[in-house]
């Protein structure tokens, strides 16, 4: 049987960008709108021409790329005609493949925040999708607070969906505005629309506001609607949208979706999501979520030693989905609770090879095991456990020495009078014969220590030029009779790999110091540097 066509519509860079503290340049956009063309999305909605600088820019630019680049904007404004609205002019002169029209179908919206008659609105819905399709552009009609309309009055709501799709509108998309319709109720209104308007012209926008926008999409799909709209990571403001990095997947892996649909993004594009997701996450800086499903840290990560022990025979018995198929991989965590298979398919994967009866493993499971006692956490921290099982088979090359360090934390007036706290740092490392001393500067201790670490480290340094911290945490624990400090350090380099450091003390400077260390001899074990 042929499958039926889905299409995604991709938010990100228009309601993505409503998120709190996400400012895209246009650079960020044309990176992320190539991301996406290149996962096969369907329809990228770039921004809204007119409204801002960068969005002007954006659309004034010609781009090279197969998804239907959509522009955004709003219908035009009640009691103007179409050929005399500066905003609209400007999204019909926006070098824009699609436009999609945002329009009220909540007949008190209507009312209250435009301050107009219901017919008026549905006319404005009519003009401007006549004006566009005029333009030559593909039509898109969001119908904003749709599911709230429809329980208010849903003639009229239904009477704005249909106005644009008898204008010859090429989607009319239904919008959970406020994110607080659940998934019966998105199931039973979508079937209503499908009897008047063909599913293959209806869409689907949710919002997350009770964590079931992805769950609202699919029930959508599942009651005809064949176009879903979201965001990379559920990115969007307030809880966000439906997260296209969750509903790919699932579309894809499942066989009630996968043997009933096709989507634009192939197989071997899909191996790439995870990608696709941290490179949003680097751009804006924010430390990826562990617990995403599908591509976060945790999505296949398995603790307990006898869970361990099924997952090393048969995959299935634990994971939903092979983990490859979205670029992510099994994670068999080592920690007090481990047993021997998770150290050894640890070892495997790292690639060490260790005979299975090897007594050092026994003393790596009891180094692990009493280091995670006063306060190391193997299980989040992949590359100090690597490490560590490196130093306990004798294998690191002692690549350098910190014979000294200092720190030191200032505070004091700048030169126009501020308070300002700043750090200092100096060390002092030996690498072969060599006697190195650096200096840093840096907003605190730790940044400054890194900085001054980092800086020269001889012939070394071509290894560790493209290293980066990318999260720092800190945490107190209370083991035995004192308090310690945990630090973990996510570090980064030039090829996008991701890896995590540990180090405990009673010491904040000296915890951190260990975990800034692991990472760069990490790194220049990884990179295959000699001693
Ligand atoms: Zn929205």
């Amino acid at each position: 049987m042929a499958r039926e066509r889905l299409y995604l519509f991709d938010t990100t860079l228009r309601d993505g960008a409503q998120t709190n503290g996400v400012d895209f340049t246009l650079n960020d956009k044309l990176t992320i709108a190539g991301l996406l063309d290149d996962l096969g999305i369907d329809y990228v909605e770039g921004g809204y021409p007119g409204a801002n600088p960068t969005d002007t820019e954006l659309f004034g630019k010609p781009r090279l790329l197969d998804t239907t680049f959509t522009a955004f904007g709003m219908t035009r404004r009640p009691g103007r005609s179409a050929s005399n609205d500066p905003g609209l002019a400007a999204l019909l002169d926006a070098k824009a493949d699609a436009i999609c029209f945002v329009a009220k179908s909540w007949d008190y919206h209507v009312r209250v925040a435009l301050e107009t008659t219901l017919e008026e609105n549905l006319a404005s819905i009519r003009d401007s999708v006549r004006a566009a399709k005029q333009k030559g552009r593909e039509v898109l009609l969001d119908c904003e607070h749709f599911f709230d309309g429809y329980k208010a009055n849903p003639e009229f709501a239904l009477a704005c969906a249909k106005a644009a799709y008898a204008e010859g509108a090429r989607w009319v998309v239904l919008c959970d505005t406020n994110g607080g319709t659940l998934p019966h109720e998105v199931a039973a209104i979508v079937t209503e629309v499908c009897k008047v308007i063909p599913g293959d012209h209806v869409g689907i926008h949710a919002h997350n506001d009770t964590e079931q926008a992805v769950a609202n999409s699919l029930a959508a799909v599942r009651a005809g609607a064949r176009q879903i709209q979201g965001t990379l990571n559920g990115l969007g403001e307030r809880c966000g949208n439906a997260n296209l990095v969750s509903i790919i997947p699932t579309l894809k892996l499942k066989p009630e979706f996968a043997k009933k649909f096709e989507v634009g993004v192939s197989d071997a594009k899909l191996k790439e999501l995870l990608h696709v997701s941290r490179a949003l996450d680097e751009m804006l800086n924010r430390a990826p979520n562990r617990h995403a499903p599908y591509v976060g840290e945790s999505a296949f990560a398995t603790k307990a030693g006898i869970h361990a022990s099924a997952i090393m025979k048969e995959p299935k018995t634990y994971e939903h989905v092979p983990p490859e198929t979205v670029g992510n991989r099994r994670k068999l965590m080592v920690s007090d609770q481990a047993g021997r298979s998770n150290v050894l398919a640890e070892l495997d994967r790292i690639g060490l090879k260790v005979d299975r009866n090897d007594p050092r493993i026994a003393t790596l499971l009891d180094v692990v095991k009493e280091r995670e006692a006063i306060g190391y956490a193997y299980e989040a921290a992949d590359a100090s456990f690597d490490l560590l099982a490196r130093r306990t088979l004798g294998k690191v090359p002692s690549y350098f020495d910190v014979v000294q360090f200092d720190v030191n934390v200032e505070q004091r007036y700048n030169a126009v009078g501020e308070r300002v706290t700043v750090s200092m740092a100096v060390v002092k490392v030996k690498v072969g014969d060599e006697t190195l001393i650096s200096a840093g500067e840096g907003s605190g201790p730790v940044h400054a220590l890194d900085v001054a670490l980092r800086k020269d480290l001889g012939k070394y340094q071509r290894y560790i030029n493209g290293l980066e911290l990318t999260d720092y945490r800190v945490r107190i624990l209370d083991a035995g009779t004192e308090a310690v400090t945990r630090v973990l350090i996510e570090s980064q380099d030039e090829t996008g790999e991701h890896w995590t450091t540990v180090g405990v003390s009673p010491n904040i400077i000296d915890a951190s110091f260990q975990a800034l260390m692991d990472s760069i001899v990490y790194k220049l074990i990884k990179a295959g540097a000699t001693a």
